[in-house]
């Protein structure tokens, strides 16, 4: 038997970047698969909930989390296959995301450098598909490795069945909360193969040669500027995902806002959520009263920030008030991006 080393009454506040204050009753750290499962076997005995947390980048803690909080530390990668222009690596779920993309910059692997400096962990990349200037994870993403949950056993889940879309997975829906992923299986190009049509990364490269390497720097040059860094800043990323609206609502907005930035997606038309925020008056908003202590970033305003690092429920609120403003002035719904808990 794995002993668990349970802590009790543990706070979250280091675990989320957006330093929420709040606790879990239970909390235990695994750095193995033995580990992982006693450790859902204990929850299940004692009827706890769970949460598996990876870096806590894309969380909103809304109160106490009343059960067993998993810190899912495995650690290492391997290759599983390499080809004379490629190569499939196994990556564990607990692994920084952006060390292993540097990693693989540096072994002359290719396809993650528009994904550079996005927060949080490997194991959490393939739940809302992340994606940045243009690239998303299913570009490279071969298979899923976790454990089932109900199934009580190990799975490996192809790409095609991850039922990768814009900011989504499986793992939001039929697996939410029942699949714990413990690897990823990347495939990498050795040739270069530079994605560069997003015009924020095309205006930063300028006449560079887009080798992955510039790709890599011009996209942390970019981040640095737009972002606010969490350990200065605390924020959770984009707190909104953009909407995707059908074609009359398109019309309507357009015909009303002829500078209103607009991308056809197979579903309808994609709105930036970050420029009706703008254009609602939230950009570099400083919240007073019962909202004193949170804001928006000055440079953009889909990043909520917690300088006053105050309670969840009052981002909560923050967030409320801005979708109903949104809604109100554009007559279109936002959803949260990161995962609500509480
Ligand atoms: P966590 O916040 O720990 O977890 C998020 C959710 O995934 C939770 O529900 C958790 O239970 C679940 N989860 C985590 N790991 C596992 C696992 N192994 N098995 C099962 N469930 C799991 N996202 C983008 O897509 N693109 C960006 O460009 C981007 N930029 C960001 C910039 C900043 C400054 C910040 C703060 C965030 C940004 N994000 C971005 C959001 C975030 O970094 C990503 O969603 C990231 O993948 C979250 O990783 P994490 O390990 O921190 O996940
Ligand atoms: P930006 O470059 O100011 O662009 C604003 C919005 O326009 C983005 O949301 C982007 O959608 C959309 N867009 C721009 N060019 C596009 C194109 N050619 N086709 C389709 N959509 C286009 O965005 P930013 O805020 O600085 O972020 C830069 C990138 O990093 C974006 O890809 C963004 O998603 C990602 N990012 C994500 C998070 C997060 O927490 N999820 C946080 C920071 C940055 P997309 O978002 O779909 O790309």
């Amino acid at each position: 038997d794995v002993f668990l080393k349970l802590q009790q009454a543990v706070s979250l506040q280091p675990f989320n970047t957006l330093a929420v204050p709040a606790r879990a009753r239970y909390l235990v750290a695994v750095d193995s698969l033995g580990a992982l499962q006693e450790a859902v076997d204990y929850s299940r005995q004692q009827d706890l909930e769970r949460m598996v947390l990876g870096g806590g980048s894309n969380i909103v803690l809304a109160s106490d989390f009343p059960g067993l909080v998993i810190q899912l530390n495995l650690r290492g990668s391997e290759i599983l296959e390499e080809r004379a222009d490629a190569v499939t690596v196994q990556v564990a779920a607990g692994e920084n995301w952006d060390d292993f993309v540097r990693f693989s910059l540096d072994q002359g692997w290719y396809g993650l450098e528009n994904l550079s400096a996005i927060p949080g962990n490997v194991g959490a990349a393939p739940i809302q598909n992340i994606g940045a200037y243009g690239v998303e994870l299913s570009s490279v993403l071969k298979a899923v490795v976790g454990y089932d949950i109900e199934a009580g056993t190990m799975r490996r889940l192809e790409s095609e069945a991850c039922e990768l879309a814009y900011r989504d997975s499986i793992f939001k829906h039929t697996l939410k909360d029942r699949f714990v992923i413990t690897a990823v299986e990347l495939r990498l190009s050795k040739i270069a193969q530079p994605e560069t049509s997003y015009p924020a990364l095309m205006a930063e490269l300028a006449d560079e040669t887009p080798t992955p390497e510039a790709v890599a720097q011009a996209v942390r040059r970019v981040r640095a500027r737009k972002l606010p860094a969490p350990d200065t800043l605390p924020n959770a990323g984009s707190f909104f995902k953009n909407p995707i609206v059908d074609q009359a609502c398109y019309e309507r907005l357009r015909n009303a806002h002829p500078a209103m930035p607009a991308w056809p997606v197979a579903s309808g038309v994609k709105l930036a959520a970050g420029w009706l925020l703008e254009q609602a008056g939230w950009k570099g908003y400083r919240g007073e009263g019962d909202l004193s202590g949170l804001g928006t970033y000055h440079e953009q305003a889909l990043v909520l920030i917690n300088p006053g690092r105050v309670a969840g429920q009052q981002v909560l609120a923050l967030a409320r008030a801005i979708t109903e403003s949104v809604s109100e002035r554009f007559g279109v719904e936002l959803d949260i991006e990161p995962r609500v808990y509480g």
